[in-house]
């Protein structure tokens, strides 16, 4: 048996922040998929995990020293509050201390139902976990912060939703799950005191260096305002499309969360939206950094009496700190963009040739990630630009463009092979495409196949690398592969 080292501090917050509830036992599972990289981080024994894990990872086995408990949040979905949401599928088993010497959560998503599942089964479906398992590990390999995939089982259970599927459940390593939503569900019910105490766990837990500021409160929501304003930037630079912004998927640590409808995007157009449930375009991916903003402002309205003892004071620090969330954005976004075109040096018209550029790819539908991929190639030999500019519906449309680009690069220190190669290292070619992703789950469901699942983990864990045996994953969809919605992981 695996030992967990477990120190739940969560469990030792007071009682009305959880309710503490077992997994519900399921009839024959069957693991999956175990991350062996990420048990090895968190001190566990992959080997052995490998050939017991499946009890664990379903919920049929507690590991000593786990106290399972559901925590409760409430949230903005789609812009309306919801006093009362709270895991209703997911049971946090505990918190354990990783090589690095970092508190992680790991939490089972899919183990039955708790207090907080409303009309819910608590369960999830198998293919919602592959795309989070999936696409939660390519972001990481991107570089960019998100929970883990610890590890996938199958219940050998139904689950009844449209049709019938196979359930499974996944297991989650979070920095932690506090959400935006968990603080508003102390808001909702005037419980300041609630609220200081749940501030002053995530300072410690998260933002340890802020203990000792004057105003220890507003510095948390600039904090956290400044995690998100460079997170969502990573997202734009690799063209990730989160799906559900709503406030109880926000983080306070600053990771992504909650891979329900997400996708990445193929064509770049900044209005894409592939939720079904978003018809209004509310989470579109130009709409992401704005939205942002929205839900750190109602964090910041649950902590804004702490600021100041007068009101408007108060609030005028508050204002300050989300007008600080744009400048922050802008900067981060800017920055890895110029990155992405093979910019070392800063210009004042940079921003101008970005955004020349990214009209073209709109105006051309224009393939987001093979365009800057390509473009590394551009950077080094003009010959390139011919498959480069193939990727535009009138590939002459660039010329002009490039030409503009080529005289700003000679006002660039560095050499033509070490720009392409820093390029590479920021413009992916392997991201999780939306239709690669429904292709393994479609396997995996139908005819319980999971070596596509595999080897899409398998090619999105090097985005950066060129792998020339596996072309074909970097390909955009055929017309006839192309996935236009995607449904909430449910
Ligand atoms: P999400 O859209 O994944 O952010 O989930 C929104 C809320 O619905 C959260 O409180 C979830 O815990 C809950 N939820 C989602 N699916 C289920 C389910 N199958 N059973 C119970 N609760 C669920
Ligand atoms: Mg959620
Ligand atoms: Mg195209």
């Amino acid at each position: 048996m695996t030992a967990f080292r477990f120190d739940n501090s969560y469990a030792r917050l007071p009682a009305n922040f959880y309710a503490r509830v077992q997994p519900t036992p399921v009839a024959e599972p069957w693991l999956i998929k175990l991350n062996r990289p990420l048990a090895g981080e968190l001190g566990l024994d992959a080997e052995a995990l490998e050939r017991d894990g499946a009890a664990i990872f379903s919920g049929n086995l507690i590991p000593e020293g786990a106290e399972p408990l559901a925590m409760a949040y409430a949230g903005h979905q789609f812009g309306t509050f919801v006093p009362q949401l709270g895991d209703g599928r997911a049971i946090l088993l505990g918190e354990v201390t990783d090589a690095g010497g970092r508190r992680r959560d790991i939490q089972l998503k899919g183990a039955g139902q708790t207090p907080y599942s409303r009309r819910g089964d608590g369960r999830a479906a198998l293919g919602p976990v592959l795309r989070e398992y999936i696409v939660s590990e390519a972001m990481h390999a991107l570089g960019v912060p998100t929970t883990r995939a610890l590890a996938a089982t199958v219940t050998g259970q139904p689950v009844y939703r449209e049709q019938i599927l196979p359930g499974a459940v996944f297991t989650r390593v979070a920095a932690s799950h506090i959400r935006v939503g968990t603080f508003q569900f102390f808001a909702a019910r005037g419980d300041m005191e609630s609220i200081r105490t749940l501030a002053d766990y995530v300072i410690g837990r998260h933002y340890p260096e802020l203990k000792t500021d004057e105003k220890p409160y507003l510095a948390l929501l600039k904090a956290v305002a400044a995690r998100q304003a460079a997170l969502i930037a990573r997202w734009l630079h690799v063209g990730f499309i989160h799906g559900v912004m709503n406030t109880d998927n926000m983080t306070i640590s600053g990771e992504t969360i909650d891979f329900g409808p997400c996708a990445f995007m193929d064509d770049y157009d900044p209005k894409t939206v592939f939720s079904s449930i978003d018809q209004f375009g509310r989470y579109a991916y130009a709409n992401q950094p704005a939205i942002g903003q929205w839900n750190l402002a109602r964090l910041a309205e649950t902590l804004v009496t702490l600021f100041d003892p007068v009101a408007d004071t108060a609030v005028n620090l508050a204002n300050d700190a989300l007008g600080e969330y744009g400048t922050i954005f802008q900067k981060h976004w800017l920055d890895g963009m110029r990155r992405k075109i093979g910019l070392l040096t800063d210009e004042d018209e940079d921003l101008d040739l970005v955004q020349s550029l990214l009209t073209l790819m709109q105006n051309g539908k224009a393939d987001f990630t093979l365009t800057f991929r390509r473009l590394a190639a551009s950077a080094e030999n003009a010959t390139a630009d011919t498959e480069l500019a193939s990727l535009f519906e009138e590939p002459q449309a660039l010329s002009p463009w490039l030409e503009h680009w080529r005289r700003r690069l000679e006002r660039e220190p560095q050499p033509a092979t070490e720009r392409a190669a820093a390029m590479r290292s920021v413009n992916p070619a392997f991201i999780p495409r939306n239709h690669r992703v429904e292709q393994a789950i479609a396997a995996a469901t139908e005819d319980a196949d999971f070596s596509l699942f595999e080897a899409l983990l398998d090619v999105t864990s090097r985005p950066y690398e060129d792998q020339p045996g596996h072309a074909a994953y970097a390909a955009p969809p055929e017309p006839a592969e192309e996935v236009l919605q995607t449904f909430c992981g449910t």
